[in-house]
């Protein structure tokens, strides 16, 4: 490599990369240069990052002003002072991922996540940390790992939402049965006022406040001064209104300054301060008390035939004292049967289970676990056999009726993790229907005395009977929090007029079973509207004036919990779906959609949640590299969805075809299909960036960069025809800086090395298989793709070798290589419908006369079994698609390595697999085959490695491409394997180029490791 062995921090900065992650248009560039001269933190007010920050995981939609990036308090004051003078609101952001709407306002937004995402420091005198506001809540955790210790509060996305989020929503989860909500845990808080003064709130002797409270002071003051006014003149009202509930989170947090002035006999207005959506001011920093890690859990999954049964299971459930009790019914069970992540759970319940009962206990010891959960079944199942033994006098804790049908146990960490993580999952799985009609969250939290939530769900359900739809009930039964998601159309008003009906009704339900309108997500745009019917009218006007007191000028996210300045709220206003809502592709789809309810379902599909910008292990392996590379919400799946669908519903003046469109959002999608797998709802990117390209094609014509790439077969020939003198041109002084100033390649990177023997002539030239046809029990077209056949011929000797010691009959045709995969990724659809329906033509007689397809190369097998699908229809693409073969997948899938003698040396191998592959869930079977081989093999939980086909050759998408494989790079450092091991071609020579992979030239492919042990 010549120049970018280190690339930049953030790849946008390389000199070549000609991306900013936003657009030219830039809007209020006055105020984008006063900000830019008051903070250090990027301003952005184009067009692209509004848009970007318009939506959260609600169903509302605001158009920012535009956003800072701040990197320090001091930013913020400098925002806040500023804004607060011209009247311009300010709302403060984390990860996005509210549910309520709380997060979009038309406001300048502070991105708190990424930049003041520090971790400050632990202090183990008082067992507590101090951490920025934007890091997030698993990052927290991990720095505290080492001490035993961890933040409590755990909602369902804990890698994806922060600190201040967490404290703007007082957040909790599914352990809220043993931890309390983010108030219980705050010490203090660094905040931001809303005039701009920084100051820090903690406990205050309740005697102590009268010194501190001043009415016509300055703002700290005057809060102080309506903190006593709230305990002396609304105690009794706060006493008799708000539910006596763990889990209320709607209003301002009244009830815990009350408590704690009468517990404690002190407040601390930074828990005042939880819950409030921003409104009341801007936490930079927070001190925040901590829990020890459980040394032990243990889940038993009780099933039902009816949600009502299991609602009725709660209460004696409770009295084992679990540390949790999740509901999923059967709308969400069979949703979770329909994705390729979770049917693997849903299918070990018992026919015609309804809904199930995960139940969790945290406990010291393995032991006392499975006791604990051998206790459960004891009383709630007595005729299940559980793994543990109940304790000799366990008590028969309750006296109530048996509705558990049976129950599955998880002792392991990966099982209990996967149950765990279809629970957690909920709302994306629900929300991956592509129709119109969606299970929209906005009455998905209400939280009931669990003894009441039979009942509760039974009246709700009449209220969805009258209004002919139904919901999904799954989530915290626990602390009686369900989640709700009624099915409608918003883009109809027929749509829109039920749900206000149904929160209506909803809340004089609430009411009625004193309950809360929101145990968990907040007020924000859907709830607000209720508050007054929830709270009545004297506790919501002390609302106002609490707000008007803290943010005289209505300047901080105004709208929230107590309505606007003029005391409005509308839960349908501001819809991202709503009657008015219009969509213009601007071109006809080239590929089908018939899977995806057209292409418009899959443009739609992506409803914000952000799972997208997560961990690597609680997101899943691949989704999303760009975002886990440079952390920028463009970048994420979520970004370029939003940015898509807004581009074809009029919200973003853009045409998707435009070209700085297409190279801000589109180009740098790498195609790697993560999302189609990994996200929840299936959004498959991938495939919508192929119909964008194609149209852009269509429209402008075919880029030089994307003419010599969709062409590569014929260039690979070219280069191996003219071998070995193509080689030395192409390694000749300057060889590279030409690619790269004429055609766009990369300089830093190596060309293929061209072979004069092709895998093909090769072959021919040793009289084709040595197993004779009649001899073998199956048959395989070895098909040739471009690389294997002109460059890495050694993979496809390989391959042959192998496939022959497994007693299989090899061809290679003439007639067939290119899969068309390279001109795909570019987008030439039209080419390769061509290359699709030629291979086809030809393929299909030879499947049905009993040959089997197989490609070395991932990315092509793949082509055949799932895009050829997207190009064609009809029987003949049908059985192509059905008998192809990834190598691996093939000896794997039929077991032909039992005769084939493997003997490997115990070898530790670490697999990185291909993107495309894990995306059809065929990526498996390299590891089942090596490891039957007889290596160890460590399979990576990889992304993709940067290289992506053509991508990481871009002079532009070099350092990109760098930053991306940084990541395998790092896992690759953490395992302990002797050698690394990948299928595809682009990800070899991604590890081959790079100076801190420990390989002598390129890895090997899995199938090369298969012939070394024959
Ligand atoms: C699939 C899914 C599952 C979820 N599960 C749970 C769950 O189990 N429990 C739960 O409680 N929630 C849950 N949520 C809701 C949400 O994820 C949490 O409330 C989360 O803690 C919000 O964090 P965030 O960083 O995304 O905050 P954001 O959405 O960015 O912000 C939340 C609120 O806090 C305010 N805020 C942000 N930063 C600051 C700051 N620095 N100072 C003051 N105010 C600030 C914002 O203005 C906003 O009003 C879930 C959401 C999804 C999509
Ligand atoms: S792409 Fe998927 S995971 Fe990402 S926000 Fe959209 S629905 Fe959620
Ligand atoms: S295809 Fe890959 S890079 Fe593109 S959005 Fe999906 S996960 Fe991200």
């Amino acid at each position: 490599m010549a120049t970018h062995d280190i690339p930049p921090d953030d790849p946008a900065d390389d000199p070549d990369a000609n991306y900013d992650y936003g657009s030219d248009s830039v809007e209020r560039p006055d105020l984008v240069a006063d900000l830019r001269a008051l903070v250090d933190g990027d301003v952005r007010f184009d067009s692209y990052t509004r848009q970007l920050y318009a939506t959260d995981a609600s169903i509302y939609e605001v158009l920012p002003v535009g956003v800072v990036f701040p990197t320090s308090t001091a930013d913020v004051a400098a925002v806040v002072e500023y804004c607060v003078e011209g009247g311009i609101p300010v709302l403060p952001r984390g990860g996005g991922t509210s549910l309520a709407g709380q997060t979009v306002n038309e406001a300048v937004v502070l991105d708190f996540k990424h930049d003041m995402d520090g971790f400050v420091g632990f202090d183990p005198a008082k067992e507590t940390a101090r951490a920025q506001a934007g890091i997030t809540l698993a990052e927290l955790n991990d720095e505290l790992a080492a001490h035993g210790l961890k933040y409590a509060p755990d909602p369902a996305w804990g890698d994806k939402s922060v600190l201040g989020g967490a404290i703007g929503n007082n957040s909790t989860g599914a352990h809220s049965l043993v931890y309390e909500k983010a108030d219980g845990y705050l010490e203090s808080v660094e905040v931001v006022l809303a005039d701009g003064t920084v100051t820090t709130f903690g406990w205050v002797d309740t005697d102590d406040l009268a010194g501190l409270a001043d009415s016509d002071g300055d703002l700290e003051a005057r809060i102080y001064a309506e903190v006593r006014r709230l305990l002396d003149e609304e105690a009794d009202e706060i006493r008799e209104r708000f539910p006596d509930l763990k889990r209320n989170v709607s209003g301002f947090n009244y009830d815990r300054l009350l408590e704690d002035a009468e517990e404690r006999g002190e407040v601390n207005v930074a828990r005042l301060l939880a819950g409030s959506e921003g409104t009341l001011g801007i936490v930079t920093e927070a001190e925040v008390s901590l829990e020890p890690v459980p040394e032990e859990t243990a889940v038993a999954m009780l099933t039902y035939d009816d949600v009502i049964d299991a609602m009725r299971d709660v209460a004696p459930i409770l009295e084992h004292d679990p540390s949790a009790v999740e509901v999923m019914d059967d709308v969400f069970l069979d949703l979770a049967r329909d994705t390729d992540e979770f049917r693997d759970v849903v299918d070990l319940l018992p026919e015609g289970t309804d809904s199930t009962l995960l139940v969790e206990f945290y406990a010291d010891t393995p032991e006392a676990a499975r006791q604990q959960v051998a206790d459960l079944v004891a009383d709630r199942l007595p005729t299940a056999t559980p793994a543990g033994d109940p304790a000799e006098d366990a008590p028969d804790v309750t006296d109530d009726p048996v509705h558990a049908v049976d129950v599955l146990e998880a002792y392991d960490d990966d099982r209990q993790a996967h149950f765990w993580k279809m629970r957690k999952a909920g709302l994306p799985i629900l929300l991956s229907r592509t129709s119109d009609e969606k299970h929209w969250p906005y009455i998905e939290d209400t939280a009931i005395p669990a003894e009441h939530l039979a009942d509760y769900v039974e009246d709700f359900r009449e209220i969805l009977d009258d209004l002919d739809t139904f919901a999904s009930y799954y989530a915290h039964a626990g602390p009686g929090v369900l989640h709700i998601r009624p099915l409608l159309n918003l883009k109809e008003a027929e749509g829109v007029a039920k749900m206000e009906e149904i929160a209506d009704r909803v809340t004089d339900l609430v009411v009625e079973y004193g309950g809360s309108v929101s145990g968990e997500h907040g007020d924000g745009r859907a709830r607000t509207q209720w508050n007054r019917k929830f709270y009545g009218d004297e506790l919501w006007d002390s609302f106002r004036q609490t707000k008007a007191t803290f943010d005289p000028d209505w300047i901080l996210n105004p709208g929230q919990v107590c309505g606007d300045e003029a005391g409005e709220s509308d839960m349908t206003q501001n819809l991202r779906f709503d009657p008015n809502y219009e969509f213009d592709a601007g071109f006809d789809p080239a590929l089908n959609w018939d899977n995806e309810n057209g292409f418009r379902g899959m443009t739609e599909l992506c409803h914000g949640c952000a799972g997208c910008t997560g961990y690597q292990e609680t997101t899943g392996g691949v989704m999303c590299p760009t975002y886990r590379a440079a952390d920028e919400e463009v970048l994420s799946t979520r970004g370029r969805a939003n940015m898509l669908r807004s581009a074809m519903n009029g919200n973003l003046p853009d045409d998707p075809l435009d070209d700085e469109f297409l190279h801000e959002v589109m180009d740098l999608c790498v195609g790697c299909k993560g999302c189609k797998l990994d996200c929840p709802s299936g959004v498959d990117m991938a495939k919508l960036k192929t119909e964008v390209k194609h149209a852009h094609h269509q429209e402008d014509g075919v880029s030089l960069l994307d003419r010599v790439f969709g062409h590569t077969e014929d260039l690979l020939k070219l280069g191996s025809a003219f071998a070995p003198v193509s080689n030395w041109v192409t390694s000749l002084p300057g060889a590279d800086t030409l690619a790269e100033k004429t055609v766009g390649i990369a300089a830093e990177r190596d060309l293929p090395e061209f072979q004069r023997e092709t895998l093909r002539k090769w072959f021919d030239k040793r009289g084709g298989s040595t197993i004779s046809e009649p001899a073998a029990d199956r048959k395989v077209l070895l098909l040739p793709d471009p690389y294997t056949n002109y460059s890495k011929v050694d993979v496809g000797k390989a391959a042959v070798r192998v496939l022959e010691a497994a007693g299989v009959h090899v061809e290679i045709p003439d007639d067939v290589g290119d899969s068309g995969r390279p001109a795909y990724s570019r987008g030439l659809v039209n080419r390769t419908r061509e290359t699709a329906r030629e291979n086809v033509a030809v393929l299909a007689p030879r499947v049905r006369d009993g040959w089997d397809l197989v490609y070395v190369e991932p990315s092509d097998a793949v082509m055949l079994q799932s895009d050829y699908l997207d190009l064609l229809s009809g029987d003949d693409v049908e059985s192509v698609a059905a008998n192809a073969y990834g190598v691996c997948e093939y000896l794997d899938g039929f077991r032909l390595d039992e005769g084939a003698g493997f003997d490997a040396s115990g070898e530790s191998l670490a697999y990185h697999g291909h993107c495309h592959q894990k995306a059809e869930q065929r990526d498996h079977h390299a590891v089942g085959i090596l490891r039957r081989a007889g290596y160890d093999v460590e399979p990576l939980d990889s992304t993709c490695c940067g290289m992506a086909g053509s991508f990481g050759y871009e002079a532009e998408h070099y350092s990109m491409s760098q930053a991306i494989g940084d990541i395998l790079v790092g896992q690759l450092g953490a395992s302990d394997a002797e050698t690394v091991v990948a299928p595809g071609s682009s990800c070899r020579t991604q590890l081959g180029e790079r100076d801190d992979v420990d390989v002598d030239g390129e890895p090997p492919h899995p199938v090369e490791k298969l012939a070394e042990a024959l």
